[in-house]
């Protein structure tokens, strides 16, 4: 049941008319035979003419983020209930840039992971280790309370609405890639990992790689075994790049 991905996380980039030319672009470049399911996130605002133009299309639109509670005095905030009502079903938790800049914390990130599943959404949930954390060799460590603060609290059933996301932060937005060897290795690690709590997910769940993917490394990444996919940043605002990994698959 892994499902083959390519997810295109858009980050704080492009306005409604760029949406609107990126998509009508996206559309008509698509093969019909794309064995990926190909996943957009644009920022907030774009997110019902986004969802509104992929409707009778392959494509699926995410939300980069959301909160936690049903609704309330969050200023500047957006609840799952709000995403749903405009066909939007799935989200991207948990990325480095939320963590970092926006202090989300696992535990903040467990709570938006139930909201999410009590409305029925689809999850990227995104995790990975700093540099400092490789150098130190924590790596496998870091990645593993990630994943049991975020989601070993959640059940087996659960899991159908659940898509991991390997992003080590170093490979992030610097043109480092994380090799082939080394990606493979950590969602080996992953599925490791699940299989102590949940050994059924641990071969149905789709774990994506993140991290400077581009044209001409997402065949190789994505031949790994344990890769099922990509969350492409960079190379996501690019038709002819985007499209290029989704065929790589
Ligand atoms: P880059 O592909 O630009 O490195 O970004 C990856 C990412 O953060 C996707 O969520």
């Amino acid at each position: 049941m892994r499902r083959k991905i390519v997810a295109g996380n858009w980050k704080m980039h492009k306005n409604a008319e760029e949406t609107e030319d990126f998509l009508n672009e996206l559309i008509a470049a698509l093969p019909d035979d794309i064995e990926a399911e190909v996943i957009v996130a644009p920022p907030f605002v774009n997110l019902a003419s986004a969802a509104d133009h992929v409707e009778f299309t392959p494509i699926t639109v995410a939300a980069q983020n959301m909160h936690q509670a049903e609704s309330g005095a969050f200023t500047g905030e957006i609840s799952a209930a709000m995403l749903k009502s405009i066909g939007v079903n799935t989200v991207i938790l948990g990325h480095s840039e939320r963590r970092a800049y926006f202090n989300e914390t696992d535990a903040a990130l467990a709570n938006k992971v139930d909201t999410a599943l009590k409305h029925d959404m689809t999850v990227i949930f995104c995790f990975g280790e700093e540099l400092k954390d490789r150098q130190n060799g924590q790596h496998f460590n870091v990645v593993e309370n990630q994943l049991r603060d975020g989601l070993f609290h959640i059940d087996d059933k659960d899991w159908a609405q659940i898509v991991l996301a390997y992003e080590p932060v170093w490979a992030i937005g610097t043109g480092e890639t994380a090799t082939p060897d080394q990606a493979q290795e950590m969602h080996e690690f992953i599925r490791n990992t699940l299989r102590s709590r949940y050994p059924q997910v641990a071969e149905d769940v789709s774990i994506l790689y993140g991290g400077s993917v581009k044209p001409d490394n997402a065949r190789e990444i994505f031949s790994k075994p344990d890769v099922d996919g990509g969350l492409i940043g960079g190379a996501a605002l690019k038709v002819a790049d985007f499209v290029a990994i989704a065929e790589a698959i």
